[in-house]
This record gives C-alpha cells, sequence and structure tokens, in this order.
C-alpha cells in the first residue's frame, strides 16, 4: 500500500517510457485497482518504436507496423496522452503538454500537475552546420525516416532507369550515409543489398552502377562490436563495392553536391545523416539539473540527481556506470541499457511510494549484434565473435526474443519466414505520403507532387 495517493507522470513513450509503465502496471497492480496511482504517459506518438528493426523496415523484410508496439493496448491501465510534454516545472509539479486537441482548440498547452516524474524523451539526430544539410539531409530514427527513405531508394531506381540525362542518372545512383554506428551501417547494409536484389527488375541498371558511399569522421566503425569486427565489416562492405572512407567528413551537400573533407564531390540526391545522437532538447525546458552535455543528471538510482520525485533513464539521462573501472563514467545511449534501466525504474517507484529502499542499476555491456543485409551480419556478445550467417542468425534471434509482446514476435517471425518462401518486395508506395494528390489533380487543385521537388523523394 502506498502512503498517499501518487500521480506518476512518464514523459516519453519510447523503450524507457513504456517498459517503465509496462514495470509500474505490474508492480502497482493493486494501487491501481483502488485508485491510489494513476499513470499517465505523454508521448508524441500512440506507438513504441522497436528501433533496432528499423534497417530491416527500410529493407522491406518487416512491414512497419510490426515494428512498433500500440501502447494503448500493452498500457490498458495507464493513461496514453497523444501529445508532447513541452516543459516542466517541477518545483510545482507541473508539467505543460501540447496535445492534437490544445492546437485545435489555439490553446499552447495543458497544464499537467503529477507528484513523480519520469523523464524519457530520449535523444534527437546530432546534427553540425553544415550546408545543404538541413534542406537534403535524411534521418534515420523513425518508422516514417525508414519507410520514406526505402521508398526514395526504390524512386531513385526509377529516376536513373528512365533519366537520358547521365548527370541525373548518376546523382540518383549515388547513396551517401554519414556516421558509421549500427544505426548507419546496418541502415546503408541492408538497403544497398535491398537495391541490388532490386535492380535486376530494371533493364538499364546493373548493380555496379550504383554508388554506396559510408563517411566516418573516426578510424573505425561499428565500435559497439569491437575493433577486430568492426575492421571485418569494413572489408565486407568494400567487397560488396560499398566505399568506405574513413577519417573523413562531410563538409557540405548544398545544391545536392556532396562534398568531402578529403575533397571528393559527389553529386547525389541522397544524403542519409546517423553521425549520432544528443539528448532531448526538452530537457532544456525544464528545472532540473543537466550536465554539460545536456543529459538528465541522475544517480546510479535513477532518481535526478537533488530533486525528489525526478526520475530519468535510456538516452536522455547521464546514469553513472558502476560496473565500469573509471568511475566517472556513464552508460551508453543504446537499447540495452534502456529496458534494463526501465525496470530499475519502475521498481525503484514501487518502492519509494511503500517506502522502501531503493535498488541500484547495474550492468555489464554484454556485447552487440548487427545485420549488414540478408544472411549477413557481425555480432559480439560475451566476448564471443561471430561474422556472416552465424552472426546474422543471432542477431534476428536475439531481437526476436527481445521485441515485445507475443503478437509483434509472431508476426515478425511469420513475416521473416515468408521473405524466406517469397521473393523480396521490392515496390516503392512513397505515394501513401500524400494520398490526397490524385484527388487534387482530379478536382483542379495544384499539381501532384513530384519526386524531384522533394529532397526526401516523398513523391
Ligand atoms: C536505427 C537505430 C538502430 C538501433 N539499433 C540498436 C541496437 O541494435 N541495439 C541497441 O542497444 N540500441 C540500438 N539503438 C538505440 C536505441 O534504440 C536507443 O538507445 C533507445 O531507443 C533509447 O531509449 P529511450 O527510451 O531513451 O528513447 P526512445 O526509445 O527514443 O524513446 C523516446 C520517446 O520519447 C518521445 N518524446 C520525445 N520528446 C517528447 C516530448 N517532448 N514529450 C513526450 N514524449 C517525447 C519520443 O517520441 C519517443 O517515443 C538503435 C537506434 C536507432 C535509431
Amino acid at each position: 500500500m502506498v502512503k498517499e495517493r501518487a500521480r506518476i507522470l512518464v514523459v516519453g513513450g519510447g523503450y524507457v517510457g513504456m517498459y517503465t509503465a509496462l514495470r509500474l502496471q505490474r508492480k502497482l497492480k493493486a494501487e491501481l485497482r483502488r485508485g491510489e496511482v494513476e499513470i499517465t504517459v505523454v508521448t508524441p506518438d500512440p506507438y513504441m518504436t522497436y528501433q533496432p528493426f528499423l534497417p530491416e523496415a527500410a529493407a522491406g523484410s518487416i512491414s512497419p507496423r510490426h515494428v512498433v508496439v500500440p501502447l494503448r493496448r500493452v498500457l490498458p491501465r495507464c493513461h496514453v496522452v497523444v501529445g508532447e510534454v513541452i516543459s516542466v516545472d517541477h518545483e510545482v509539479r507541473t508539467a505543460a503538454v501540447s496535445t492534437p486537441a490544445t492546437a485545435e482548440e489555439g490553446m499552447a498547452a495543458d497544464l499537467l500537475g503529477y507528484d513523480e516524474i519520469v523523464l524519457a524523451p530520449g535523444s534527437v539526430s546530432r546534427t553540425l552546420p553544415v550546408p545543404g544539410l538541413a534542406e537534403y539531409g535524411i534521418g534515420f530514427k523513425t518508422v516514417e525516416e525508414a519507410i520514406g527513405l526505402r521508398n526514395h531508394v526504390l524512386e531513385q531506381l526509377d529516376i536513373a532507369s528512365s533519366t537520358r540525362d547521365p548527370a541525373i542518372r548518376d546523382a540518383a545512383l549515388t547513396f551517401v550515409f554519414v556516421g558509421g554506428g549500427y544505426a548507419g551501417v546496418e541502415a546503408l547494409a541492408e538497403l544497398e543489398d535491398m537495391a541490388r536484389y532490386a535492380v535486376r527488375y530494371y533493364h538499364n541498371i546493373r548493380p555496379e552502377d550504383m554508388r554506396w558511399i559510408l563517411v566516418e569522421a573516426s578510424d573505425r566503425i561499428l565500435p559497439e562490436v569491437g575493433a577486430e569486427l568492426g575492421r571485418y565489416t569494413v572489408t565486407q562492405l568494400r567487397r560488396r563495392n560499398v566505399q568506405v572512407l574513413l577519417e573523413t567528413r562531410l563538409d557540405s551537400c548544398a545544391d545536392r553536391v556532396a562534398v568531402l573533407s578529403d575533397g571528393q564531390r559527389f553529386p547525389t540526391r541522397t544524403v542519409v545523416w546517423t553521425a549520432g545522437v544528443k539528448p532531448h532538447p526538452v530537457l532544456a525546458a525544464t528545472d532540473l539539473p543537466l550536465t554539460p552535455r545536456g543529459r538528465l543528471r541522475c544517480t546510479a538510482e535513477l532518481t535526478v540527481d537533488g530533486a525528489a520525485h525526478a526520475w530519468g533513464a535510456g538516452d536522455a539521462a547521464a546514469v553513472p556506470d558502476v560496473t565500469a573501472a573509471d568511475p566517472g563514467t556513464d552508460t551508453a545511449p543504446n537499447a540495452q541499457h534502456a529496458v534494463r534501466q526501465a525496470r530499475t525504474l519502475g521498481d525503484n517507484i514501487a518502492h519509494a511510494l511503500r517506502g522502501e529502499p531503493l535498488e541500484t542499476y547495474a550492468h555489464r555491456y554484454v556485447g552487440s549484434v548487427a545485420s549488414l543485409g540478408f544472411h549477413k551480419g557481425v555480432a559480439q556478445v560475451y566476448g564471443r565473435k561471430l561474422k556472416g550467417y552465424p552472426a546474422w542468425f543471432m542477431h534476428r534471434v536475439y531481437h526476436l526474443s527481445r521485441v515485445p509482446t507475443f503478437n509483434r514476435k509472431a508476426r515478425v517471425l511469420a513475416e521473416w519466414t515468408l521473405a524466406g518462401l517469397f521473393k523480396r518486395e521490392i515496390v516503392s508506395l512513397g505515394s501513401l505520403e500524400h494520398p490526397r494528390a490524385e484527388f487534387e489533380l482530379a478536382a483542379g487543385g495544384k499539381p501532384p507532387h513530384s519526386p524531384s521537388d522533394d529532397p526526401k523523394g516523398s513523391s
């Protein structure tokens, strides 16, 4: 039984937000039933995105709706509010929330009172002031971006196949990815694999006509799987004709020309930016303590340092890594920590409400798995290194075991099984992004959106 009635506000419905709410639902079942506790989850989308599946969604191996988990279905005992927290005044325990309804009503925001707050807004892409990036760059953090990129790549093949202008053809067939972490490497590897397969259905494009380029500022890629497997990945990608450019930066992509720090210039219609993440900017709109890098300063018990009744975890939080040799180390922003921190966080809120002692978050990083396309991968788990098919298989087994809900697991497994039996899907459904275009034209409105209008290619 909790001491007083508690309103718990969870900001964010990603890994930390969803898993914390799931844990709270279980741990505080009786209190929720008696009305002693109320849990509200505020999140811009009514679903949690399983981000490690985004590269496979982009390649068409998993349907977009199976990469996401519907929050209302898995959190029946919580209030799910679709909206964004725009500021938090922890001093008076209120959060300003903008929702589709507040916008409709012409109001800036609703004020939500709370007794405990969990801040889990995750991270956003870390961009640099590179000319042209804001206009032409494509991110890779959301399911919309992953599917938009898939459609865009397939559209480039159509443009290359139908143009008579060699300059347009070359630019359409040049794909530049910036950032060699798992998001960039997996996205490039999966899409290259998909495009290589797709061009067999184009009479005038050969795989070697495409140019795939990975630009990485440091001297290695995939640091998550260790130096040896990082080098192996470079070799494998180069064998597939991917240009892996280490110790190189993107200096500009203005006017659709990617200019690199080594002086190379590539006219291109595709610049994918996966050069790291930074804490979500909403944290700066709170009165809670932040690190110089903008992460929420947390303790190993996942409380916000020096702020009672405030909690944080995941990409947004700087949580001390108590397993690290160096005492100043924080846990890395990845799903492995996010999921486990959420579990401890949920337990600790229940402990705090019942006046019990808090648990310390401790987890030693166990390694990483990465897919490099169909039947290709690298993995380092508990010090064991795997390459090629065994690593790819392990990647699938691991993520199937991790993707939330039995329902999702069954659907993803069914899709993988069917994909093994039939040919790959190579259709671009970019027009889904503009469903009214045809009717607008028929009704005498503006002409339908053309792919060349939009750097992100959503025609
Ligand atoms: C392509 C890709 C592949 C990845 N692969 C792996 C992998 O293989 N292994 C691994 O360990 N990690 C991987 N990661 C990283 C992993 O997904 C993140 O570390 C993890 O999602 C962090 O969880 P989180 O809850 O902190 O943030 P998120 O899961 O990003 O959740 C944040 C949530 O907060 C919401 N939000 C944002 N602003 C607000 C606001 N103002 N108000 C309310 N809600 C808000 C967001 O919409 C989102 O729902 C990958 C990431 C990407 C992009």
